[in-house]
């Protein structure tokens, strides 16, 4: 059975004095919690994190990459220094970057491989957009976005990425999809990963986000491809979050 994950993303919030509280609150309360955790956090507190949470069972990561390794790209954080500050994971593709930023899958699926070259762990993005979902082209949306990842990796490295399945028009606004809408795409995205390494598809956690809560969580953690969440606003509060991993 695969391990239930549950990751923050805390997307351009925090400061060096209130992370502490968060931080330690947190592991302070997860009392014995059998979910993985983990904070993805704006690049600069990275070294905060490594500071408070070595050694607790909380992980910690970043929230984007550069596909370069080190050279002329102002502004850019590189794989290979996101895994000196002891990150675990890395998420790529969130729709706020393939938005405001005009990520395309391709360019997404260059940062998973920039991710896992510097032994860290992808947290892949994909989620289609509320005309896509009015569309009908749900499947077609998401399903492209894994591919696009899935055939850029070899084929053992698929075992190594951690994907989360994020429809936009539940992000951050407090619509999450019901637990059946949701364990429809993930079947579908474990069937892609099937398709292109079946041994993987067993173990790799596939995530949902979206505005999920502590009173939405424990129905859709229930479903049987939803391996953990993605949160987003309720990983700004320590009890919030635990009640997630609690119910994990
Ligand atoms: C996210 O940004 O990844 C997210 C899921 O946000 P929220 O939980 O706030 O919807």
């Amino acid at each position: 059975m695969r391990a239930k994950l549950i990751v923050g993303n805390w997307k351009m919030n925090g400061s060096r004095a209130t992370n502490v509280t968060l931080l330690k609150d947190i592991v302070a309360g997860l009392d014995g919690a059998r979910a993985g955790c983990a904070v993805c956090v704006p690049a600069p507190f990275l070294q905060q994190c490594e500071e408070v949470l070595a050694g607790t069972p909380v992980a910690w990561g970043a929230q984007d990459v550069s596909i370069h390794a080190f050279g002329a790209y102002t502004g850019e954080v590189c794989a290979q220094m996101l895994a000196e500050f002891g990150c675990r994971y890395v998420i790529v593709g969130h729709s706020e970057r393939r938005a405001y930023h005009r990520e395309d899958s391709a360019l997404v699926a260059q940062k998973a491989l920039a991710v896992l070259a510097a032994g860290m762990t992808p947290i892949v993005c994909v989620g289609e957009t509320l005309e896509e979902r009015e569309a009908g082209a749900t499947a077609q949306a998401v399903g492209a976005q894994l591919d696009a990842v899935l055939e850029a990796l070899d084929t053992a490295a698929v075992a190594r990425i951690v994907v989360a399945y994020e429809p936009v028009w539940a992000i951050g606004t407090g619509m999450n999809a019901t637990p059946a809408m949701a364990q429809d795409v993930h079947a579908q995205l474990r069937a892609q990963l099937k398709a292109r390494n079946a041994d993987a598809a067993e173990v790799v956690p596939i995530l949902y986000g979206g505005s999920m809560k502590p009173e939405n969580a424990k129905d859709l953690l229930a479903q049987p491809d939803i391996d953990g969440g993605l949160i987003g606003g309720a990983a700004l509060k320590a009890e919030d979050f635990l009640a997630i991993i609690r119910a994990a």
